[in-house]
């Protein structure tokens, strides 16, 4: 008799577990909370659904134990992603290295896997909620398993496949419950926090600068040491500021704020002269000349955002009606280092409720990556979000879904797998 594999989750992760298993010969029950199975999978990438990334070398994962999540994509490439997508009838369309259903519709992704599992005869139970999961044995105990309790009843099985997500977005059904089926087990739980999500500041000049978007570079610095940086396109709102940049150091944000540090961040609207301030004032010099019957409050006009122009023209505590041809050395040299870095303290980040992922989850150092195994209950595995790997944007978080819900799914059925690195991180 082949084993039976009771898969927690029909969400990006849980959907490929379930795939998985039943190629790989195990009878497979899916139980999802919701009504429909991947709502936030239809979600993602603002409806299109990225879902992988062709770039791909193991550091856009954070994770306590950073060779782990390295080893789960390694097992499972891009290339992989795209080919079991492509024998499911989705075309992949490239956007830089970022992937996309050629359709450009997240729903898709989610159509496809729901059709895969239907044509393998996966059992699915929708608007079951899992309230609890425990060991169970025989009456002669010569067969080991799990007991699992839903408001639909319970189901029995010999291997379960944890794929709850995270936090993010609750309203999607991922809502930590998980957590606490993975603490039945005595797993260790890294605090979650928000990540991919925007940085409530303190500066009060957002009000100024709302709406306004500008190609600019951040910083994040914790407790004085730099923390992550990124570059691309901000965008100020009017407590804080948002746009991928702030979306990929957000992560570390979270971290540093729950566990009580100092965490600022560093602006630079004009990334390419940052080690040039020198230049940078003697450029002004030269637009002081340029321009010196016009009013400062047109100074920076054309060289930046005209919000961010304003905001920072406040800051610098220059008034605004003075002729620009009267701004003495030391109101340029002010321009100069708000322009390359304007610095603000992070009070907060955006809540679970509109942030794309979370840091944190079941710690991976209780997991055997190439299988996804519990180490601390035998048959017992995970895969997606509820564990402690959280990607940057760009399709890398749907990535480890797959990755770790391929893996989880085979080794869940055939007890002597492990998985085998395929592709070496350049
Ligand atoms: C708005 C948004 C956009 C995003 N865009 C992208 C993107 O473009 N690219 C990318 O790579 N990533 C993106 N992400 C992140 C990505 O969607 C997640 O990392 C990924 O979906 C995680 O998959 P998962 O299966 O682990 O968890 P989920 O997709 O959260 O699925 C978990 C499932 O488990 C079910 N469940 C939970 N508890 C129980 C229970 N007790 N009983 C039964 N069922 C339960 C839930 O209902 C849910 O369906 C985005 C996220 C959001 C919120």
């Amino acid at each position: 008799m082949g084993r039976t594999v009771i898969v927690i989750g029909g969400g990006a992760a849980g959907l490929m577990a379930a795939i998985s298993a039943s190629r790989s010969g195990a009878e497979v029950t899916l139980l999802e909370k919701n009504e429909r199975l991947g709502k936030k999978l239809s979600q993602t990438g603002n409806g299109r659904g990225n879902y992988t990334n062709i770039l791909l070398l193991g550091k856009e994962y954070r994770c306590n134990d950073p060779a782990f999540p390295s080893d789960i994509v390694r097992f499972f490439p891009p290339e992989k992603a795209i080919s079991f997508f492509r024998e499911l009838g989705v075309i992949p369309k490239f956007r830089g290295t970022y992937v996309y259903p050629a359709s450009e519709q997240a729903s898709c992704l989610t159509e496809a896997l729901e059709e895969e599992l239907r044509r393998l005869g996966v059992r699915i139970i929708s608007k079951a909620n899992v309230l609890s999961a425990s060991p169970r044995s025989d009456n002669n105990g010569s067969r080991q398993g799990f007991l699992i309790h839903t408001n639909k009843g319970d189901f029995c099985g010999d291997a379960v496949i944890l794929s709850t997500g995270g936090m993010a977005h609750p309203e999607t059904g991922s809502d930590g419950g998980g957590y606490r089926l993975a603490a039945c087990f005595k797993h260790t739980i890294v605090q979650p926090v928000p990540a991919l999500t925007s940085l409530q500041c303190g500066g009060r000049y957002y009000k100024e600068m709302a709406g306004a978007r500008a190609e600019a570079s951040i910083c994040l610095e914790v407790d004085g040491s730099m923390a992550a940086s990124d570059r691309g396109e901000l965008q100020f709102t009017d407590y804080g500021i948002s746009g991928i940049p702030a979306f990929q150091v957000s992560r570390f944000a979270s971290r540093g704020l729950q566990i009580g540090k100092d965490v600022k961040v560093h602006i630079s609207f004009l990334p390419d002269w940052e080690n040039c301030r020198g230049r940078l004032r003697d450029e002004l010099k030269k637009r002081k000349s340029l321009l010196k019957d016009r009013p400062a409050k047109n100074f920076l006009m054309g060289f930046v955002n005209s919000h961010i122009a304003f905001a920072l023209m406040q800051l610098a505590g220059i008034r605004m009606d003075k002729a620009s041809g009267k701004l003495n050395d030391a109101e340029l040299s002010k321009l100069a280092g708000l322009l390359t870095d304007l610095t603000d303290n992070v009070i907060s980040v955006n809540p679970f409720s509109k942030s794309q992922c979370t840091a944190g989850g079941v710690s991976t150092r209780e997991i055997i990556p190439g299988r996804m195994e519990s180490k601390l209950k035998k048959n017992l595995f995970f895969a997606g979000e509820i564990v402690d790997v959280d990607g940057i944007c760009g399709g890398y978080n749907l990535h480890f879904a797959w990755a770790s819900g391929m893996i989880a799914g085979k080794a869940a059925a055939c007890p002597s797998f492990s998985a085998k690195v395929t592709a070496q991180v350049p």
